[in-house]
């Protein structure tokens, strides 16, 4: 490249977010220049001028143009849109050309994914993986891994995830940049188009790519992402020291989140819209020490109806509603039920995820009403398995109920041994010397 693109991404300390945008310019052989804004004022004032206001990290900017934070780097590079800024030619297909035929295709970088990269490259079927909008799933937003075997003291979700990376690869896992849009499975091989366009072919495919967090659809909500509204605590948490902030949900995420918050925030309200948190014991006890310490405050049976804020002064209040019997937003006409406004300077939403299945949504994979998949489950072999044959399911995919980091390796390393059955069998390699003859994109 004659005219190298001048990429700078304006970075924290512990944001995972600005991990995955630099390994998304990595990814691509682009060089880029880092500025960390954790404790340099001066930095992070420079930031949120040149980002009009925003407050979050990463910042990316491409010849001085804003590209935005991660969502919206990720964004354009699904388009194609971000190699085009960067003068990166398309690298082969586009409009249906095949790009490459893979063995196996596994749908995301999560821990689950990330495991049946291990066992998969281990069986010589030469896995690749997609990672997505985001890479490494959820641990890598989750500061401290208590609760996976091994590690006594504990250890980084962003770090576990980081050496899964390493493992697979050194068994020949193959890691890309790249969100599926779609999976034929009327032919085989399965063909598995990208949303920049790019076709990749492959004889099985596993889905593990996770869930995404669901936010309230509260009035100011979406105006306010990244001005002060987040899902990530330990992404944006740092940003508002000293102010009071919110934080939505009464689960694991919420109680966590509410506990690390208390680093910075002079007051946590914790907003959950029933009268107990359903979070586990060690959670709940950790929120009972805050509160205990006058660091977090429960607001039981309450929940938030609107934002205030503007994306130059980030937020500036939240509304909320209270009702004893819980669930105060289905029952506004109660004259039990009260509103009050909270004068606090960020907000985040922790009340549980969305799987991430939608490009399955036109092959025989059944999916239930919320998007899940439907795998067989029982006794023996073949535990992963959907109602389509080649095509598989591990982690927070399938699992509505665990949903722990040890349960999506598990299903991880099931879904590679089942895939790996499957592909050993007649049926993939009748259908491989077919595809030999004839290119599978006419
Ligand atoms: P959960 O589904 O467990 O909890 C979601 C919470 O959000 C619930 O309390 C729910 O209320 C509340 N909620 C849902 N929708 C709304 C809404 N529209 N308005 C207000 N509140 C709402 O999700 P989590 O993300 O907390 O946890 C998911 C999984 O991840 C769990 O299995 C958890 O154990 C695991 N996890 C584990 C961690 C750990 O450290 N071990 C850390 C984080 C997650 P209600 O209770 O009334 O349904």
């Amino acid at each position: 490249m004659s005219d190298e693109p001048h990429v700078e991404i304006y970075t924290k300390t512990d944001c995972p977010y600005c991990e995955k945008a630099k390994d998304l310019f990595d990814s691509k052989g682009v060089d880029y220049v880092t500025y960390n804004v954790t404790g340099d004022e001066e930095r992070f004032a420079e930031m949120t001028e040149r980002a009009n206001g925003r407050e979050t990290a990463p910042e990316v900017f491409v010849d001085d143009e804003l590209i935005g934070g991660w969502d919206d780097t990720s964004a354009l590079d699904a388009t194609g849109e971000l190699d085009e800024k960067l003068g990166i030619a398309a690298d082969g297909g586009s409009d249906g050309d095949v790009v490459e035929h893979r063995r196996l295709i596994v749908a995301g970088t999560g821990i689950a994914a990330l495991t049946a990269g291990i066992y998969a490259a281990r069986s010589d079927n030469e896995p690749l993986l997609f990672e997505g909008d985001e890479p490494g799933g959820q641990l890598t937003l989750t500061s401290e891994v208590d609760n996976y075997p091994g590690f006594p003291e504990g250890i980084n979700g962003a770090t576990l995830v980081n050496d899964m990376k390493e493992q697979a690869k050194r068994f020949g896992a193959e890691i890309e940049h790249g969100i599926i849009a779609d999976v034929d499975d009327d032919v085989r091989p399965f063909r598995v188009t990208l949303e920049n366009g790019d076709v990749y072919t492959a004889d099985a495919v596993i889905a593990a790519s996770g869930a995404s967090a669901r936010t309230l659809g509260i009035p100011g909500e979406d105006e306010l992402m990244g001005y002060g509204v987040s899902t990530c605590a330990t992404c944006d948490g740092a940003f508002f020291r000293g102010e009071d902030m919110v934080v939505v949900g009464g689960g694991d995420a919420a109680a966590e989140e509410a506990v690390f918050l208390t680093k910075f925030a002079e007051t946590v309200y914790l907003v959950h819209r029933r009268d107990e948190l359903r979070a586990e014991d060690y959670w709940e006890n950790r929120v009972q020490e805050k509160v205990e310490s006058g660091d977090i405050e429960v607001l039981w049976n309450t929940e938030a109806t609107e934002i205030h804020g503007s994306q130059e002064d980030g937020v500036d209040s939240v509304d909320v509603v209270y009702n004893p019997e819980g669930h105060p937003t289905a029952k506004l006409d109660d004259p039990a039920t009260e509103s009050r406004s909270l004068d606090v300077g960020a907000f985040f939403v922790a009340i549980g995820h969305t799987p991430n299945t939608s490009y399955l949504e036109d092959t025989g994979v059944e999916l239930d009403d919320e998007g899940y998949l439907r795998t067989q489950g029982g006794h023996g072999g073949g535990q992963t398995k959907t109602d389509v044959d080649g095509i598989f399911g591990a982690g927070d995919v399938v699992d509505y109920h665990y949903q722990q980091a040890v349960t999506a390796a598990g299903m991880g390393s099931k879904a590679a041994l089942d895939a790996d059955e499957y592909l050993e069998s007649e049926a993939v390699e009748t259908a491989a010397e077919g595809s030999a003859e004839a290119p599978a994109d006419d």
